[in-house]
C-alpha cells in the first residue's frame, strides 16, 4: 500500500478535493490518504486561540462567524447531492459546536487551545471522506487520534502505531481509499496534541513506516524539493533526487515543503518519498531514497529564529570535561544543539528553542563568560562536500564574501556546510548562493564578456 499526503492547499477548495478524489483513485489501487485542514484554517484556529487567551470573547466569536461562513460556502461546492450536501452540513454543524463551547471555558490553557488547533484536520477528514462516499467510493476514516500518540518527550510512539493502526485496519480490506489527518495526536495524558506546525508530513511518513509502505507521496502545491527557498530566491528548479540524509538535512534546516522530522521515520524503514505537485500532477517532482545520485551541489536552506551562543572558558576550553558540562546543561532544559564550532579557548553553538535561554545562560555563567547573538539564520547548503574535492567549499565562501560570517560548520559530514548569519543578510547570501553555485557558467560568463 502506498500513504499519499494531502497539504493544505491541495485540499483548500472545493474543486481541488474533486481533483484528488480523481488522483487517488485512478490506478484502483488501495492507498491511506493523509489530509491537512484547508489552508488558512489552521492559522484561524490559533487566531481564535489567541482571542480566547486575552478573554477577547466577542473578537473569538466574529473569527469563529467567519470560518463559519467559509465553511458554509465550501460544502455547497463540494457536494453534489442533496444528501451528500446534508451529510456535510451536520459535519460542520457538529465541530462548530464544539469549537463554540470552547469560548465558554475559563481560563482558556494550552489544552484548550490544541482542542481547536485539531479541529481543522477533523473537519476536512469528515468532509472529505463523505465526499468519497457520495461518489461512490469505497472509503473509510480512520481517527488518528486512536492511533498516532507521542511521549513525555514528544517523540512519536511508532510501536504503538505498529500495532494499533495494523489492528485498525484489519476489517478494512475492501475499502479503496483510508483517510486519516495529518498533525494530530494524543499526548501521554489522553489529551489532544499536535505534531507542530506543518505536521502532516510528519504523520505521513510515520504511518507509511508503521504499515510498511511501499512508498510516502507529499502531495504539495510545488514541484518537488527546490535548490533553494522559492520564497527569498527568484530562480530555482526542483532537484529530482535527494538521499535521505541530503532531504533530512533540508527539512530540519528549514526547506518548509517537508517537516523537519518527516524523513526519519521512512529512512528507518527505508520507504522512498516522493514529493509531487497537486496543480501539476505530471511533473516528476523529486524523489528521496537510499540512493546518493551525482557528486554536486543539491540545494540550500535556511533556517531563522536561531540564537548564536559564544561560551568562553575562564580555565582552558578543551581541557576533558568542559564539553560534557556545557552539553549537561542543554540536556537538562531539552534543548537541542545544531551547531557547534570550537577554538583552544572559547566553544560557539546556535540553539531554535529558547524557551529556557536565561536558565542555560545562567548555568554556564556559573563557569565560563557567555556572548549571545539573536535573530540570526544558519543556511545549508547540501551536496557532495568530500574534502572539498570540487572546490565548493571556495566558491560558497567566494560567494559570502560580503556576508558577516558569524560562525562556520564543515566537515561535520561530507554532504552539508551550514554558515550562521544575521538574519538582516539572509536574502542577500541566499541569492549570491544561487548565482555562484547553481548557476556560476553563466555568471562566469557575464563578468568575463561585460564590456
Ligand atoms: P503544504 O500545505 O502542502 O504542506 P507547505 O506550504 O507546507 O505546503 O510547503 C510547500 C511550500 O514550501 C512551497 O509552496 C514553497 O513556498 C515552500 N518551500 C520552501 N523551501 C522550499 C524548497 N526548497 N522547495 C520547495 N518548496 C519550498
Ligand atoms: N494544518 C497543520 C498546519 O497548518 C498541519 C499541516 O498542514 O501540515 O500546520
Ligand atoms: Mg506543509
Amino acid at each position: 500500500m502506498q500513504v499519499w499526503k494531502f497539504g493544505g492547499t491541495s485540499v483548500g477548495k472545493p474543486e481541488r478535493m474533486h481533483s484528488i478524489k480523481n488522483l487517488i483513485t485512478k490506478d484502483g489501487k488501495q492507498k491511506m490518504v493523509v489530509l491537512s485542514a484547508l489552508s488558512g484554517t489552521t492559522n484561524t484556529l490559533l487566531s481564535i486561540a489567541e482571542s480566547l487567551y486575552k478573554n477577547n470573547d466577542p473578537e473569538a466569536i466574529q473569527k469563529i462567524d467567519a470560518l463559519y461562513a467559509h465553511y458554509q460556502a465550501f460544502i455547497k461546492e463540494l457536494y453534489k447531492t442533496e444528501n451528500g450536501l446534508k451529510k456535510g452540513q451536520e459535519i460542520i454543524e457538529k465541530e462548530f459546536n464544539f469549537i463554540r463551547s470552547l469560548v465558554h471555558i475559563k481560563p482558556f490553557t494550552l489544552k484548550e487551545e490544541k482542542e481547536i488547533a485539531a479541529q481543522g484536520e477533523i473537519l476536512s477528514t469528515q468532509m472529505f471522506t463523505a465526499y468519497l462516499e457520495e461518489e461512490g467510493v469505497k472509503a473509510v476514516l480512520l481517527p488518528a487520534l486512536e492511533f498516532m500518540r507521542i511521549d513525555m518527550d514528544d517523540e512519536p510512539m511508532l510501536d504503538f502505531l505498529d500495532e494499533k493502526l495494523g489492528e485498525m485496519l484489519k476489517p478494512h480490506t475492501d475499502k479503496e481509499i483510508i483517510v486519516t489527518q495529518g498533525y494530530i495526536c494524543r499526548n501521554p495524558q489522553g489529551e489532544i496534541d499536535n505534531l507542530k506546525r506543518g505536521g502532516s508530513d510528519y504523520t505521513a511518513s510515520l504511518v507509511g513506516a508503521g504499515i510498511h509502505a511501499e512508498e510516502i507521496q507529499i502531495w504539495t502545491d510545488i514541484d518537488g524539493m527546490h535548490n533553494n527557498d522559492p520564497r527569498v530566491v527568484k530562480r530555482t528548479f526542483p532537484v529530482r533526487e535527494l538521499s535521505f540524509d541530503e532531504a533530512a538535512e533540508l527539512a530540519y534546516f528549514g526547506a518548509k515543503i517537508l517537516h523537519p522530522f518527516t524523513i526519519r521515520p521512512a529512512r528507518l524503514r527505508n520507504i522512498p518519498v516522493r514529493l509531487l505537485n497537486t496543480m501539476q500532477p505530471e511533473a516528476v517532482g523529486t524523489l528521496i531514497s537510499n540512493q546518493t545520485v551525482s557528486k554536486d551541489i543539491k540545494a540550500i536552506a535556511a533556517k531563522d529564529g536561531i540564537v548564536g551562543i559564544q561560551i568562553r572558558s575562564s580555565r582552558m576550553l578543551l581541557a576533558y570535561g568542559f564539553l560534557r558540562k556545557v552539553f549537561e546543561i542543554f540536556e537538562k532544559y531539552k534543548t537541542p544543539v545544531d551547531m557547534i564550532t570550537t577554538s583552544e579557548v572559547a566553544v560557539s553553538l546556535t540553539i531554535d528553542h529558547v524557551s529556557h535561554l536565561k536558565e542555560i545562560q545562567e548555568e554556564l555563567e556559573k563557569f565560563s563568560t557567555i556572548y549571545v547573538d539573536t535573530d540570526q539564520t544558519i543556511i545549508c547548503i547540501v551536496g557532495d562536500f568530500t574534502f572539498n574535492q570540487n572546490g565548493i567549499v571556495n566558491r560558497v565562501m567566494d560567494a559570502l564574501r560580503n556576508i558577516p560570517l558569524r560562525m562556520v560548520a564543515y566537515g561535520g559530514s561530507e554532504y552539508n556546510i551550514s554558515v550562521l548569519i544575521p538574519t538582516e543578510y539572509k536574502e542577500q547570501a541566499m541569492n549570491m548562493l544561487n548565482e555562484r553555485l547553481f548557476f556560476y557558467e553563466e555568471t562566469m560568463k557575464t563578468i568575463f564578456t561585460a564590456p
